[in-house]
């Protein structure tokens, strides 16, 4: 079997079916590396640079483990800017386009609090955010991450970059010590492999340099 087929991983038939329907033939070098890792449950920490799909890395490990029937927030992913965040709602939403309902709500500052309150109270599967206003929601008490069980971060040299850190710390410590976390950056500086071994749990490295 092509090892670099997405029909390797063993995925649900409506996500893979839906990943060929996107055009998605084959999977780019840190999804290879990453989503047989990340699909065993490990907690990865992956290097790759930008545009080589990082996005559906995680996006299909934790789709594959949403419980669609449980309508709580099972995964959050922390970007560093609202742009950021937006383009890994809208693929994240392709994504689990045809899979059961899953809601995937983005939560960001610079936009009014109201609506975010109003979705929020009706619920979602997975959230997607700016690490401030998410740490704004759950100090209001409406964001509940008591139930979450992947917990990604996305370009989190960035998020370090602009001073998101001891939010980042604030909202991990209200999510169970039992999840899954996912670790993503360009770089890896001291300041990253500090994070990552203040949150993750042994965790593999995925170190994908040459463009895909
Ligand atoms: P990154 O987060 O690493 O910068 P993205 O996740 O935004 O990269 O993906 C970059 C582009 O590649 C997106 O347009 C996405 O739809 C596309 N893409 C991701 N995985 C694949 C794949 N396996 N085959 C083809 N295109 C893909
Ligand atoms: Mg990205």
């Amino acid at each position: 079997m092509n090892p670099t087929a997405f029909s390797s991983l063993h995925l649900k038939a409506p996500l893979l079916k839906n990943l060929v329907s996107l055009g998605y033939a084959e999977m780019t070098p840190v999804q290879a590396h990453s989503l047989p890792l990340i699909l065993a449950g490990k907690d990865v920490i992956a290097k790759a640079k930008t545009g080589s799909g990082k996005t559906a890395a995680f996006g299909i490990g934790l789709l594959t483990r949403l419980d669609a029937a449980s309508f709580r927030v099972q995964a959050l992913v922390l970007c560093p800017t609202r742009e950021l965040a937006d383009q890994v709602g809208k693929e994240l939403r392709r994504i689990a386009r045809f899979t059961d309902n899953i809601k995937i709500l983005t939560v960001c500052g610079g936009v009014p609090f109201g609506p975010q309150l109003t979705s929020l109270e009706h619920g979602a599967h997975v959230v997607v955010g700016t690490p401030g206003r998410l740490l704004d929601h759950l100090r209001r008490g409406s964001l509940d991450l008591s139930a979450l069980h992947t917990l990604v971060l996305d370009e989190a040299d960035r998020m370090l970059d602009m001073g998101f850190q001891e939010d980042i710390s604030a909202l991990i410590a209200a999510a169970p010590p039992k999840r899954q976390t996912l670790l993503f950056s360009a770089t890896y500086p001291e300041s990253i492999a500090a994070m990552s071994g203040a949150i993750q749990h042994e965790p593999v490295e995925v170190s994908v340099d040459e463009a895909h």
